[in-house]
């Protein structure tokens, strides 16, 4: 990756690379963009590009200084990823500070990056708003956030703002089926992650389509009311390693399935995700009428809950295929 590769970014990308080339670096930026956008992406391609040893103002990936910083192995360039939990206090910013005030740090240019910086609480955008306003000319913030207008108009007054915007559904899947990849595992893909970038991982993983192909076995078998169903879902299913780490993607998959029955049943043929599975969609679609969709989809529904309240997922997933062949 490099910042002019970000898929649909490419001309920021570009921009920042001019920018970086002349030398004329802003201490500040807010990359304003929805999760997968790109922006935090760009932010981190931005930090290589800094570093990177080719100077051509941007990332190689090749080179030793943009291994570490991919690796988070790279004291310059430190990155507060809060994703995964409520807020950002005043800790971790002062905690930043401390880390870049250390002599030890081989090179003067320093980059921080924050996401989402929406989470930064009131003590901790003060903290950080003190850090901005300092002289020390070498350091570049780079605030990554999808809701710029919670920041505190004076951090974000001291940015350089850049918008990032998200690419509709479909272009992303048209995007993907560019990139070789099949119709069906583009649309389930883009489908089940927003992030291009992710989707095309999923693409890109041989366990997605091999995924894919068993649900759609086992949504056969419990409609037809097979007694094997149970069989496939222990054996082939959930014994396959990748299923086993993540066992809500089968219910992503029979939802997405139940939708597109639906959308036969409007006669939105054209808005299905398995386009592949057309004469199959078109047979279930006159066997089950709407009710018995929706029941279902409640009892997908249902069924995700108990996983995510770490019901015992073979038991939850057993659960599913007999409520789902009683009707
Ligand atoms: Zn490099």
């Amino acid at each position: 990756m490099s910042l002019r590769t970000i898929p649909f970014q490419e001309e920021i990308g570009q921009q920042l690379q001019e920018v970086i080339k002349g030398g004329r670096i802003a201490h500040a930026y807010c990359f304003s963009g929805e999760p997968g956008s790109g922006a935090m992406a760009m932010a981190i391609e931005m930090a290589k590009a800094l570093f990177c040893m080719q100077g051509d103002g941007d990332a190689c990936g090749e080179c030793a200084n943009c291994r570490r910083i991919d690796h988070q192995n790279f004291p310059a360039v430190q990155v507060i990823d809060a994703s995964e939990s409520p807020s950002i206090k005043i800790e971790q910013v002062r905690q930043l500070q401390d880390q870049f005030s250390y002599r030890s740090i081989e090179t003067e240019r320093k980059v921080y990056i924050i996401y989402p910086a929406e989470k930064l609480t009131i003590a901790a955008s003060n903290a950080l708003l003190k850090f901005l306003e300092e002289p020390e000319s070498q350091v570049v913030a780079i605030l990554v956030t999808g809701a710029p207008h919670q920041l505190l108009p004076t951090i974000l007054s001291r940015c350089q703002i850049l918008s990032f915007s998200s690419p509709p559904y479909l272009t992303r899947v048209t995007r993907l089926t560019e990139e070789g990849f099949s119709p069906e595992i583009a649309h389930l893909a883009a489908n089940f992650e927003a992030d291009y970038l992710k989707a095309r991982e999923l693409c890109e993983a041989d366990w997605f389509a091999e995924v894919r192909s068993l649900v759609l076995e086992l949504i056969q078998d419990i409609f037809n009311k097979r007694s094997d169903s149970l069989w496939l879902l222990q054996d082939r299913i959930l014994g396959h390693p990748q299923v086993k780490e993540r066992p809500a993607v089968i219910l992503q998959f029979m939802m997405t399935w139940l939708r597109d029955l639906l959308q036969v049943q409007c006669g939105r043929e054209s808005s299905v995700s398995y386009v592949q599975q057309q004469g199959i969609l078109a047979e279930y679609a006159k066997r089950l009428n709407r009710q018995q969709i929706l029941h279902s989809m409640d009892i997908v529904l249902m069924t995700r809950r108990k996983l995510e309240s770490h019901v015992n997922q073979q038991l939850a997933l057993e659960w599913m295929i007999l409520r789902l062949q009683e009707g």
